[in-house]
C-alpha cells in the first residue's frame, strides 16, 4: 500500500466542514479505528483511492453495485437520460416502466410508489400501515435496521449498535414507546406481544434476512409464522427488502422463502447506484395513499428520471443474464475458503452467507440473532479488517455489516481473498 497522504489531508479538511468528516457515520471507521480512505474512482469489483491504491471491494456501495461499479449499460443509460433533462417533477415514462418491472418481478407488489431512499420507503410504509389499520404500535426486531426513521431507530444494528436505547438522541420517548422491539427468530415473543396489545399493532416490519448486524438467517418456519400471526390479527406484514431486493434473486427474499408480505420496501439495487427507494404491496393498502386516500406521502425528486434510468438498466440486466447462479457460485467458493482458512488458523469463527451476501463473525457461533452477533470479538475484527486492507481487500469497516460479492468478482478474486484472509488470520 502507498502511504495515504491525500486521504489524510482530505479527511483533515472534511473534519472542518462536515460533522465527523463523513455524510454517513459508519464511513468514519469508528468501528475499526483509523481514518477512512477517499475514493477516486471505481470499476468492476475494484475501487482506487486518491493515493493510487487499488482495492478489491466487498462493500459494493453497501449493496447497490451488484453488477460491479460503473457497469457500462448503467452509465450509458444515465448519460443518455441526462441529456434530456435531469428532473421534471411531473410524470415521465420511465416511472411507469420501473413500476411495471418491479410488479413483474415481485408479485406481492401490486402497486408501488417510488421515493428517494430506503429510509423514506420504510418511513412511508409505516405511516401507511398505521393509516390503513388505524392502529399505532409497530413491532420491529433487535438488530434490524430500517434507515434512520425516528420510531424505527431502536436497537437498529450497524451504525447505531454501540449506542444506548433509543439509539439516537432527539427521538421523543413517546415515539419509541409506540415501537415494540423483540428478538429476531423468536415466534413466542411475537405471540406474547400480540397478546399484550390486542387490536393495537399496526405492523410488523423486518428484514427477512437481517443484514445490518452482520448477517443471519431466519430459522425455518419463522417467516411463515410471522405471516400467520399478522394475517390472523389484521396487522400489516412489512418486508424491508432494501438490502435483499434483487440481491437474493429477482423476487428478493420473499421469492426465495415463498412468503407474501402485505407491503415491501426497496432501495439500493433498484437505483443502480443512484439515490432511490420504493415501497408497495397490496393494492387496497396502497390506495390509501394520497391522492387516492388520506395517507400523505410525496417527493420533489421521486421517480427522478436519472434514478429510474439507472435502476431500469440494472434490473433489466439482472433479469436477463445468468447472474444469480454465478453470484451463488462465488459466494459458495468464498464461504468454503473462509471456513477452511479460519479452521487452519485456529480462529473461532462463524461464516454466515446467503447468495452473494455474507458475514464472518469471530465467535464459535451459531449466530441467529443480535445477541449471538454481539458475542463476536470486535477487537479481533478490527485487526482482521486492517490486515485485509493492507492486503488490498476492502471489507465493510464494522463487524456489524454484511459483505457483498458482485458479478464482477472473478473466481481468481475470491481465491486471492481467501489466501489473504488465511495469512491475516494466522497473525490475529
Ligand atoms: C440501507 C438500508 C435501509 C436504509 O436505506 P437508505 O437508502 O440508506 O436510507 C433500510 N433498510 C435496510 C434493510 C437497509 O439495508
Amino acid at each position: 500500500m502507498k502511504p495515504s497522504t491525500r486521504s489524510k489531508a482530505l479527511f483533515a479538511d472534511a473534519l472542518k466542514y462536515i460533522p465527523g468528516g463523513v455524510n454517513s457515520p459508519v464511513r468514519a471507521f469508528r468501528g475499526v479505528g483509523g481514518e477512512p480512505f477517499f475514493v477516486d474512482r471505481a470499476l468492476g469489483a475494484r475501487v482506487w483511492d486518491v493515493d493510487g491504491n487499488e482495492l478489491l471491494d466487498y462493500v459494493g456501495t453497501w449493496g447497490p453495485a451488484i453488477l460491479g461499479h460503473a457497469y457500462p449499460k448503467i452509465v450509458q443509460a444515465i448519460q443518455r437520460t441526462a441529456e434530456q433533462g435531469t428532473s421534471f417533477g411531473i410524470p415521465n415514462p420511465l416511472e411507469v416502466r420501473m413500476a411495471e418491472l418491479i410488479w413483474r418481478s415481485v408479485p406481492s407488489m401490486q402497486k408501488v410508489r417510488m421515493c428517494n431512499s430506503g429510509t423514506e420507503a420504510t418511513m412511508s410504509a409505516i405511516r401507511l400501515a398505521r393509516g390503513f389499520t388505524g392502529r399505532d404500535k409497530i413491532i420491529k426486531f433487535e438488530g434490524c435496521y430500517h434507515g434512520h426513521v425516528d420510531s424505527l431507530l431502536v436497537k437498529a444494528g450497524s451504525g447505531a449498535l454501540t449506542l444506548g436505547q433509543p439509539d439516537s438522541a432527539g427521538i421523543p420517548v413517546a415515539f419509541s414507546n409506540e415501537t415494540v422491539v423483540l428478538p429476531f427468530n423468536d415466534l413466542d415473543a411475537v405471540r406474547r406481544a400480540f397478546a399484550a396489545h390486542p387490536g393495537g399493532i399496526a405492523a410488523i416490519i423486518l428484514e427477512p434476512v437481517p443484514a445490518n448486524a452482520g448477517l443471519y438467517l431466519p430459522r425455518s418456519g419463522y417467516l411463515e409464522g410471522l405471516r400467520e400471526i399478522t394475517e390472523a390479527d389484521g396487522a400489516v406484514l412489512i418486508f424491508d427488502e432494501v438490502m435483499t431486493g434483487f440481491r437474493l434473486g429477482m423476487g428478493g427474499a420473499q421469492g426465495k422463502f415463498a412468503i407474501t408480505p402485505d407491503l415491501s420496501c426497496f432501495g439500493k439495487i433498484i437505483g443502480g447506484g443512484l439515490p432511490v427507494g420504493a415501497f408497495g404491496g397490496r393494492a387496497d393498502i396502497m390506495d390509501c395513499l394520497a391522492p387516492l386516500g388520506p395517507v400523505y406521502q410525496a417527493g420533489t425528486l421521486s421517480g427522478n428520471p436519472l434514478a429510474m434510468a439507472a435502476g431500469l438498466a440494472a434490473l433489466e440486466e439482472l433479469g436477463q443474464g445468468e447472474w444469480y447462479p454465478k453470484l451463488e457460485a462465488r459466494g459458495a467458493q468464498l464461504e468454503e475458503g473462509m471456513r477452511q482458512a479460519a479452521e487452519r488458523a485456529g480462529v473461532p469463527a462463524t461464516f454466515n452467507r446467503i447468495g452473494s451476501m455474507f458475514c464472518g463473525y469471530f465467535t464459535e457461533g451459531p449466530v441467529w440473532s443480535l445477541a449471538d452477533a454481539m458475542r463476536s470479538d470486535r477487537d479481533r475484527f478490527a485487526k482482521y479488517f486492517h490486515g485485509m486492507l493492507a492486503e488490498g481487500i476492502y471489507l465493510a469497516p464494522s463487524q456489524f455489516e454484511a459483505g457483498f460479492i458482485s458479478a464482477a468478482h472473478t473466481a481468481e478474486d475470491i481465491e486471492a481473498t481467501v489466501a489473504a484472509a488465511a495469512g491475516v488470520m494466522k497473525r490475529l
